[in-house]
C-alpha cells in the first residue's frame, strides 16, 4: 500500500511522540497524529508526507482508547501548555516511566533498567502545581483582547479566564488585568508590526509563603498608571480571599509589581532588565527549610511539591556524611548546591548564567549557608579549572548533574571520569539525552544503580528523572 495526501486511512495508535501526538503506523511507516492517544483506533486524513513519516488529522474516533478521559480544562485540545489533559492521571505517570525506560535500555545499553527504577513519583492532585505562568496579551482579528496561552506550534492565543495547572489567583490576576487594559486603552503587543505595548503578563506565586507578583513584559520603558493597576490587584486580590475559594489561600500577597522591558522583536519572552513598580523585586520561597530568592529574570523549577521530592532523591542518591566534597554542575540559583549544602563538607556550584550565580551566592548568604562556592562560566570550562586551582580541595567525592535538555558537554563528562568522584547523581529534563551520557559513562568504570521518574509537569510530555551511577571499582 502507499500513503498518499489527503486520503484517508484507519490506524491504531501505538505510542506518543515528543509533543504528545499519537504515532501509529501505515504501512510501516510512522504517522503523527494529534487529539490521538495509545489504543485508540481511527480514521485519519494524511495531512503532510515526509520521506519517512507523515503527519495525520483525526477524523473519527472508531474505539477510544481506555486511557482518554474528559480534560478537566475546556481548551485543553486547542492549549499548547498541556498536551497529555485527556489521558488518565495515572496512564500519564505509567507513560512517562515507561519512555525513561525505553530510553535506558534503547540509548543507554542498560539491560533490564525497570529492576533499577523505583516507582514513578507523581503528585496527589496534579491540579494548580505550577508556580509560575507566562500569559501572552494581544488583540485578535476583529480586535478582541486575547490573554491566554499559545496553541500548539502557533502563535495564536487561547483566550483564558483560567488555567487548572496554575495556583487559582491567576483567575483574579487575568481578570483584573483585562478590566485595567480596557479602562485605560492599554494597546497590546502585535507581533507581527512589533507595536503595541503589552506583550506578557508573567506571574510569580511562593505557595510556602504566599509572596506574589505580577511581572509586566513591554515593548516599551514604561507603563502609565501602574500604581493604579497595583491598587486595583491588590484590593481584588484581598476581596477574593474572603470568597469560599479565596479562603482556601488566605497566605497569598501581593508583594511586588514589575515591568520588563522587551523591545526587541524576539521569541523571547523577557528581556534583560527588570523594574520594580511597587514592592520588591523578587519573592521568596522555600523549598524544605531552604529560602530562595525569586527574581524575573531567575530559572526556578515549577512544581514546587514535586520540586522538594526530586531533590530529596538527590540527597539520598548522593549519601552524603557530611565530609564529601560535592560539585553541583549547571546549579542555577543554587537550589541543589543549598539543599545539599547542610549534609556536605563543601559544594561548588557552576552556572553559565551570571545574574543565577548571583542569586546563588545571595541564596547561600539569606539561608547563613558558608560551605559553598559558586562559579560563573560553562561547566566544561570551570570545572577543569577549579582543579587546577585548587588541587584535592576541589576534587569531587560527589557530583550533580543538572543539565538543560541537550544534556552535558563531553567535555565535562571526561572531567568527572578523570576525577572520579564515588557518586555521581543526574537530574535530567530528557530521558534520551540522560541515556546518552549514561552510556558514555557506562564505558568509563561507571555503573548505573538507581533511577526515579519524578512527575513536575503534570498534563505535559516533560519528564524528570534522577539517576545514580556509582564507580564500580569504589570502595
Ligand atoms: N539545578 C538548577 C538549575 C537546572 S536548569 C535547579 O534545579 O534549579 C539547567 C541550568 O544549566 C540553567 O540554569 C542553565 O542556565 C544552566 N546551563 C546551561 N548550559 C550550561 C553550561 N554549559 N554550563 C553551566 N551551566 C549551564
Amino acid at each position: 500500500m502507499n500513503m498518499n495526501k489527503n486520503e484517508f486511512y484507519r490506524i491504531k495508535i501505538e505510542d506518543l511522540g515528543n509533543d504528545g501526538q499519537g504515532i501509529g503506523h501505515i504501512d510501516k511507516m510512522a504517522v503523527f497524529v494529534k487529539d490521538t492517544l495509545p489504543g485508540d483506533e481511527a480514521w485519519i486524513k494524511i495531512i503532510k508526507l515526509k520521506k519517512n513519516y507523515a503527519f495525520g488529522k483525526l477524523t473519527e474516533l472508531i474505539t477510544p482508547s481506555p486511557w482518554r478521559v474528559q480534560p478537566l480544562c475546556e481548551k485543553a485540545a486547542s492549549c499548547g501548555g498541556c498536551t497529555l489533559q485527556h489521558m488518565s492521571y495515572e496512564k500519564q505517570l505509567e507513560y512517562k516511566w515507561n519512555k525513561v525506560k525505553e530510553c535506558l535500555e534503547r540509548i543507554g545499553g542498560v539491560e533490564n533498567a525497570a529492576a533499577l527504577m523505583e516507582p514513578v513519583f507523581g503528585m496527589d492532585t496534579p491540579y494548580n502545581y505550577r508556580n509560575k505562568m507566562q500569559f501572552p496579551v494581544s488583540r485578535n482579528k476583529n480586535g478582541e483582547l486575547q490573554i491566554g496561552f499559545y496553541a500548539g506550534h502557533t502563535h495564536s492565543i487561547i483566550n483564558l479566564e483560567e488555567c487548572p495547572t496554575g495556583h487559582p489567583v491567576n483567575t483574579v490576576i487575568i481578570q483584573v488585568m483585562r478590566d485595567f487594559i480596557n479602562k485605560f486603552n492599554i494597546s497590546t503587543y502585535n507581533e507581527e508590526k512589533h507595536t503595541g505595548l503589552l506583550r506578557h503578563i508573567i506571574t510569580r506565586t511562593g505557595f510556602e509563603t504566599g509572596e506574589l507578583m505580577v511581572c509586566l513584559v513591554i515593548n516599551g520603558n514604561n507603563i502609565k498608571y501602574g500604581d493604579v493597576l497595583y491598587e486595583m490587584l491588590y484590593e481584588r486580590i484581598e476581596k477574593w480571599k474572603t470568597s469560599d475559594e479565596g479562603k482556601k489561600y488566605e497566605n497569598i500577597k501581593l508583594t511586588s509589581l514589575m515591568i520588563n522591558i522587551n523591545t526587541q522583536k524576539t521569541n523571547k519572552i523577557l528581556g534583560d532588565v527588570s523594574k520594580v513598580v511597587r514592592g520588591q523585586g523578587y519573592i521568596t520561597d522555600y523549598i524544605g527549610d531552604i529560602k530562595f530568592r525569586i527574581s524575573p529574570q531567575s530559572f526556578f523549577q515549577v512544581n514546587p511539591a514535586q520540586t522538594k521530592v526530586l531533590y530529596n532523591k538527590a540527597l539520598e542518591y548522593a549519601a552524603l556524611t557530611g565530609n564529601e566534597t560535592v560539585w553541583d554542575m549547571y546549579c542555577g540559583i543554587g537550589t541543589i548546591s543549598l539543599f545539599l549544602a547542610k549534609s556536605a563538607g563543601h559544594v561548588f556550584g557552576v552556572e553559565i548564567v551570571p545574574q543565577a550565580v548571583e542569586d546563588a551566592k545571595e541564596n547561600a548568604k539569606i539561608n547563613g549557608i558558608s560551605n559553598v562556592s559558586f562559579y560563573a562560566g560553562k561547566a566544561e570550562v570551570v570545572a577543569p579549572q577549579l582543579i587546577k586551582a585548587y588541587g584535592d580541595k576541589a576534587r569531587a567525592d560527589v557530583v550533580v548533574v543538572d543539565p538543560p535538555r541537550k544534556g552535558c558537554d563531553s567535555v565535562l563528562l571526561d572531567t568527572i571520569v578523570e576525577i572520579a568522584p564515588k557518586r555521581l547523581v543526574y537530574v535530567s529534563c530528557d530521558p534520551a539525552t540522560l541515556a546518552r551520557d549514561i552510556k558514555y559513562l557506562s564505558e568509563f568504570g561507571y555503573e548505573l544503580r538507581k533511577v526515579s521518574v519524578v512527575d513536575q509537569f503534570s498534563h505535559s510530555v516533560h519528564v524528570e528523572t534522577v539517576v545514580l551511577m556509582s564507580r564500580v571499582n569504589a570502595t
